[in-house]
């Protein structure tokens, strides 16, 4: 007892700093997209040098795009900021924590096993957020997206992918979290290394079961169907001795009509998986030509009211794909991949130390509320999302500034395979069809990109298709 009333003044401090150090970052932020949207607002020309690539009409609708998805994450970063804000002041987590408890008490397990109480309040903690979060992203989908013509879901599509996605979570999280308590429990001096490891062997069976039995549960994956695509794709990899054994189309368009490529899977078991969205000749979205009735916004211009058809045709033709997936299979060739799971990896590790050096400490777990108990993992909570807080927004920086490196290292790669026209040629397609605003703040892109502008992209590839 006199112990926690000599801590508290520094569990005061710790609390204090933790919140003015959330609040930086939410102002920092605020401030550069701030900065974006003055661009946004300013920028109604297209600047001469992209004169060739980008057509008046396009430009205008995505910095009006753009700006309405800046506009609504003020609105949304403020809303979260705030609430999580009160969530702490108000003493939030203690509140949720003897909730679960009674909670747990209740199904009989009793409050006194810290296991099933901890199990109780993630659900609980991820049921809040999950309902808390949904208004949001209803407004993103059905208004912002669909307001652009990107939305393709439907309310009933969307809620039910929703339930879904919170019961699929539940089935992996809590397992896990409960044999990650089990192992700090058990572990003795070195349970630091078992966490990590167990960890580290989570991810890898989540990553190798996650494209065959988890991504079907939301998605269509079918198989390229034979043809000169998937013919050139073969012969693409084995240039590159890239280890494919199938090729995936993914029935994005049932989503959005946003378009992406990626591949996955370990050693010698590769898939390529490409947006049906992607490709031109087999995107959904070329075939119905049906008109969308668009409200007419009354934005600052309202001069422009022609409805047009929407998607009236996107995706890439053959070539350009090859050369998008040239770009994608530089990032393996490079060792992109292996690289980013080394750094995550010993970031990882060294988390799991620190934590083992600070989770004795009892002004941690004061510090937000909690002055007789010291749950294992509240003490994850505090330390890896708090305590790790400025390390954490550090981390995040650099490895932007490192993928924009690996971007540009791809781009070479496509280009030193004999690509550069038609991957010249896809980004500025992408960029249209999922209305990409080309002009950015310094600061701004400095921050989030993690991609290089789309400009700085095209001039790597030493502007190829200038005619
Ligand atoms: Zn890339």
């Amino acid at each position: 007892m006199i112990q926690t009333i000599l801590d508290q003044p520094v569990a005061n401090q710790i609390f204090y700093a933790v919140l003015g150090f959330s609040w930086t970052v939410y102002l920092w932020e605020a401030y550069l997209s701030y900065r974006q949207r003055r661009i946004y607002r300013s920028t109604t020309q297209v600047p001469q040098e992209l004169g060739k690539i980008m057509d008046t009409e396009t430009f205008e609708k995505s910095r009006r795009y753009q700006l309405d998805k800046s506009n609504f994450s003020f609105w949304s970063g403020l809303y979260s900021e705030t609430e999580g804000t009160l969530i702490l002041v108000l003493g939030g987590i203690p509140f949720l924590w003897s909730l679960a408890g009674t909670v747990s008490g209740r199904f009989g397990f009793g409050p006194e096993y810290e296991i099933t109480q901890s199990l109780s309040f993630l659900t609980l903690a991820t049921l809040f957020s999950a309902i808390t979060g949904l208004p949001w992203s209803i407004y993103s989908t059905f208004v912002i997206e669909e307001k652009h013509g990107f939305n393709q879901q439907t309310l009933g599509f969307f809620l039910k992918d929703a339930v879904k996605k919170f019961a699929v979570t539940q089935c992996i999280l809590l397992p896990v979290t409960s044999l990650l308590l089990y192992i700090i429990k058990i572990g003795g001096d070195y349970f630091f290394i078992y966490a990590w490891l167990f960890t580290l062997c989570v991810s890898l069976v989540l990553v190798t079961i996650y494209a065959d039995y988890i991504a079907p549960l939301f998605d269509k994956f079918t198989p390229l169907p034979e043809g000169e695509l998937k013919t050139d794709i073969e012969t693409m990899a084995k240039s590159i001795s890239f280890p494919l054994t199938k090729v995936y189309v993914v029935e994005g368009s049932k989503r959005s009509s946003h378009s992406n490529a990626y591949f996955y899977g370990f050693f010698k078991n590769k898939r390529i998986v490409l947006f049906d969205t992607l490709l031109e000749d087999y995107s959904p979205l070329n075939k119905t030509g049906e008109e969308q009735p668009e409200n007419t916004e009354s934005d600052d211009t309202s001069s422009e009211s022609k409805v047009k058809p929407k998607n009236k045709k996107q995706g890439c033709n053959n070539p350009e794909i090859l050369a998008v997936l040239g770009h994608e299979l530089g990032h393996w060739k490079l060792g992109h991949t292996v690289k980013n799971i080394v750094i995550s990896q010993m970031n990882s590790f060294l988390c799991f130390f620190l934590f083992a050096v600070l989770i004795g400490r009892r002004e941690l777990f004061l510090a937000f509320g909690f002055h007789d108990s010291q749950p294992t993992l509240i003490g994850l909570m505090i330390i890896f999302q708090f305590i790790f807080s400025p390390y954490n927004e550090l981390l995040s920086f650099c490895l932007t500034v490192l993928s924009r490196r690996f971007e540009f290292q791809a781009d070479a790669f496509a280009l030193a395979m004999g690509k550069a026209s038609q991957l010249y040629s896809a980004l500025i397609k992408l960029n249209k069809d999922n209305l990409g605003f080309p002009v950015a703040d310094w600061l701004f892109s400095m921050w989030h990109y993690s991609h290089p502008p789309l400009l700085e992209r095209l001039r790597a590839l030493g502007n190829v298709k200038q005619d």
